[in-house]
C-alpha cells in the first residue's frame, strides 16, 4: 500500500493545490487559489497551513501561485521552487515574502521524505512537476506539460500514487468556442496534456500506480467522465486491463485518495 495520501485541495484552470501526506508529514503542491481558500480546504480535512512541512511550485502561472504572496505573510513555512521559477515569480508579484523562498534543486530531503523535481514541458519559466519517496513508496505530480517527456515518464514508472495532467478532450476543445491561438498553444508541446495523451502514458506504463488522480481538467474542454472513458477506451484497445483506482479532481471540492 502507498506510503502517502493525496487530497486535491483544488484543480483546474481556475486554480490548483495539492496536498501530499506521508506519516506526519504533509507537503503543498502549488497555491493557485486564495490563501483563504486554501485554509479553509486545509480545515476541511483537520489540518492548518502551519502543518505544511513545504510548499512546491511548478511554475509562475496564476492558477498555481495566485495565493502564493498571502501565504508568505501569513506563514513561515518554506516554499520551494526553481531558481528561474522564483525569478519569474517575484518579477510578477513583488508581495511575494523572500523569507519563504527557497530553491530546490535536483532533490532534497524532508525530514525523510525525498523530494525530487523534474522538468515538464510548458510555456513557462523553468516549469516542474515533483516526485516524493519515502518507505519505497513513490508519488509523482505532473500537470501542465505539452507532451510526455521522457523524464516525466520516468517519473511517472513506478509511482503508486500518479496525479497526472488530463487537461482537454481534443474534439472538444478543436470545436469549442477558445480564440485559435489559445487551442494552438494549449495543443502545443509546451501546452496542455490531453485525456488520449494522459491515456497512453498510462496504458504504456510496465506497472501501473495504485492510485492515478486525473488532474486540471479544463472545465471548458473537457468533462470528467469523458477523461475517464477516454482512457479506458485506450486500456481496452490495448487489451490491457486498468487495474487502479481512478480517480479525477475537482476545481471546486476536494477529491481524496483516502
Ligand atoms: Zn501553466
Ligand atoms: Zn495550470
Amino acid at each position: 500500500m502507498s506510503a502517502f495520501r493525496v487530497a486535491m485541495l483544488a484543480s483546474g484552470s481556475k486554480g490548483n493545490a495539492a496536498l501530499i501526506s506521508s506519516g506526519d508529514r504533509n507537503f503543498l503542491v502549488d497555491i493557485g487559489i486564495s490563501c483563504r481558500m486554501l485554509d479553509s480546504r486545509l480545515k476541511e480535512i483537520g489540518l492548518t497551513a502551519q502543518e505544511l512541512d513545504g510548499v512546491f511550485i511548478t511554475h509562475e502561472h496564476t492558477d498555481h501561485v495566485k495565493g502564493l504572496a498571502t501565504f508568505t505573510k501569513k506563514y513561515s513555512v518554506p516554499v520551494y521552487s526553481s531558481e528561474r521559477t522564483w525569478q519569474a515569480i517575484l518579477r510578477k508579484d513583488a508581495q511575494v515574502q523572500r523569507r519563504s523562498c527557497r530553491v530546490i534543486g535536483r532533490s532534497l530531503d524532508c525530514g525523510g521524505v525525498q523530494v525530487r523535481s523534474f522538468a515538464t514541458s510548458h510555456d513557462a519559466a523553468d516549469p516542474h512537476g515533483y516526485s516524493f519517496d519515502c518507505a519505497g513508496s513513490k508519488c509523482t505530480y505532473v500537470t501542465d506539460t505539452g507532451f510526455i517527456t521522457d523524464v516525466v515518464r520516468d517519473e511517472a514508472a513506478g509511482a503508486d500514487t500518479l496525479i497526472l495532467e488530463a487537461n482537454h478532450d481534443i474534439k472538444m476543445l478543436q470545436s469549442g468556442a477558445y480564440p485559435e491561438l489559445l487551442k494552438r498553444r494549449i495543443l502545443s508541446t509546451r501546452g496542455h496534456l490531453s485525456n488520449e495523451s494522459a491515456g497512453w502514458l498510462l496504458a504504456k506504463l510496465p506497472q501501473l500506480p495504485e492510485n492515478i488522480i486525473l488532474a486540471h481538467l479544463s472545465e471548458e474542454n473537457n468533462l470528467p467522465q469523458l477523461a475517464v472513458e477516454t482512457v479506458q477506451n485506450i486500456f481496452n484497445g490495448c487489451r490491457r486491463s486498468l487495474d487502479a483506482r481512478l480517480l479525477v479532481a475537482a476545481q471546486n471540492n476536494i477529491v481524496t485518495d483516502f
